[in-house]
């Protein structure tokens, strides 16, 4: 399998060339030369493997130079019932990735199902992990193999930073240094992050809100000679290795959905990178049968936007809203360029101009356009929610079915719920775990959501989190003393 940018100036790279690489150079995302085909034949002699086994046999087509045996090796020691082990009750302790079904729903004179698919299982209870510790287990094989040191610089308001850190701990070769704004996370997230006793784990809370600890992060990494000496590098959403990890949740949600592979399956995805989506995208250019690829978005409504009227318009950091499904708001899609350069018939000097213009002006308008008119083949339709949507949505789930969903999943709930086809399962992915989100939980309910017990008590543990005034300098000092 060879890669290339969708900027179209780079090509003919392999998994492991682009495994630690962001952008490509041309300023595009990397993508396989061509979608490897699964028939429905190969699609149902995967029933019955273990995630473990099918991501191998997914992963496998993608990372051809990664020999077989510690491909295998890599996938069994990351998907494991210990590492994800936070389900809810009632749920198979062995399946990494369970479906709830809540229930049977009218739709017209028909009628179909709709279900949970739960992502939110590992260390940090969000979805992030899932390809997360994948990433932490293929980066100390490919380090190890080359001898290399890996700095991972990072800014997090929350989940990413967690998901980063609990897949890197304890890594040999690898360092994360992790920049949160102070005072700005929860009480819970800041545990999860700060209570980390690791070595290579630097948390560094930075005296500001995100854009400063982000700007910082943005300044040392565009300080190449830095970089290339300190071996810096980053986790970022944009990373292949993270978008072709989540295709894998798709086959097993399918699977676990289907009884054969005549049926077709709708997935709505809460989004905002367009990351989890585009893996779903990916999915469904595999052959696997997907009816529906639903984009539900919160208040920060770029994609859905785009999806309803063609218009792609990225919005100020001034307009992006603070939500109460935090993790989607986002005011562009890092990962939608991927989409658009399949959509426009991988024309990398088409999607160039257009990535350009977005920088320059803000964004595209292909409204009443033939190509607009072709997105449908693609399967996707769009949606969004808002903050009262998400406290009746959670209610309604917690009333109907007994089961409280997070902020992020609610928004997904919501947008399902308008889309549903009669005799088409529709699968919701669970972004994360309630207990993240308690304070929005708690305004819809009443009372907190439970606490899965690994985590009872975790605010009062020992932190350990040094404190930086908004300086580049300060932080390039400090990553400085702490890799001699
Ligand atoms: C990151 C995140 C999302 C958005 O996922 P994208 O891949 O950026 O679209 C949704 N929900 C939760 C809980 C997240 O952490």
């Amino acid at each position: 399998m060879r890669y290339i940018s969708t900027r179209g100036s780079q090509q003919n790279l392999s998994f492991l060339q682009i495994l630690l690489a962001g952008l490509a150079p041309d300023g595009g995302l990397y993508l396989p030369e061509t979608y490897p085909q699964i028939s429905k034949q190969t699609l149902d002699s995967w029933r019955g493997l273990s995630y473990a086994q099918l991501a191998f046999e997914i992963l496998s087509l993608f990372a051809d130079d990664i020999p077989a045996a510690d491909l295998k090796v890599i996938c069994e020691k990351t998907y494991t019932s210990k590492v994800y082990c936070h389900t809810r009750e009632q749920d198979d302790a062995t399946d990494i990735t369970p479906v709830h079904w809540l229930g049977d729903v009218a739709v017209g004179q028909g009628q179909t199902s709709i279900g949970l698919l739960s992502l939110s299982n590992g260390p940090t209870l969000a979805f992030k992990d899932m390809a997360m510790q994948l990433l932490g287990n293929l980066f100390e094989y490919v380090l190890a193999r080359e001898n290399k040191e890996l700095n991972i610089l990072g800014a997090t308001s929350g989940d990413t930073g967690s998901a980063a850190e609990y897949a890197m701990r304890g890594k040999k070769g690898i360092k994360v240094f992790m920049l949160s704004p102070k005072g700005k996370m929860s009480p819970f997230q800041c545990a999860q992050m700060y209570s980390l006793k690791d070595e290579n784990i630097f948390n560094i809370a930075i005296e500001g809100v995100f854009d400063d600890a982000q700007d910082i992060v943005k300044a040392v990494s565009n300080d190449l000679a830095f970089k290339a000496q300190h071996q810096i590098g980053t986790v970022n959403s944009i990373n292949w290795a993270r978008v072709v990890a989540q295709v894998v949740y798709y086959f097993a949600g399918y699977l676990r959905a289907t009884d054969s592979s005549s049926e077709k399956v709708s997935f709505c995805v809460p989004s905002g990178n367009f990351g989890n989506v585009c893996a779903g995208h990916i999915a469904r250019m595999m052959g696997l049968p997907i009816e529906k690829l639903i984009v539900a978005t919160n208040e920060n409504d770029v994609l859905d936007e785009f999806f309803k009227t063609g218009v792609y318009r990225a919005r100020k950091a001034a307009e992006t809203l603070h939500t109460s499904s935090p993790s989607m708001d986002i005011s562009k899609a890092s990962n939608f360029e991927r989409f658009v350069f399949d959509w426009l018939g991988r024309d990398g000097a088409e999607v160039a101009k257009l990535f350009k213009q977005v920088d320059t002006s803000g964004g595209f308008d292909f409204s009443n356009t033939t190509q607009f008119g072709q997105i449908a083949q693609y399967g996707f339709v769009s949606g969004r929610s808002t903050h009262e949507d998400r406290i009746r949505t959670i209610q309604q789930v917690a009333n109907t079915y007994h089961v409280v969903i997070d902020t992020h999943t609610a928004d997904g709930m919501k947008v399902a719920l308008e889309h549903l086809t009669a005799g088409v399962k529709m699968l919701v992915l669970e972004t994360a775990l309630p207990i993240k989100f308690a304070s929005t939980i708690e305004e819809a309910l009443g009372h907190p959501p439970g606490r899965p017990s690994a985590f009872e008590g975790i605010e009062q543990l020992p932190q350990q989190v040094i404190e930086m005034p908004p300086n580049v300098q300060a932080v390039k000092q400090f990553i400085v003393e702490h890799t001699k």
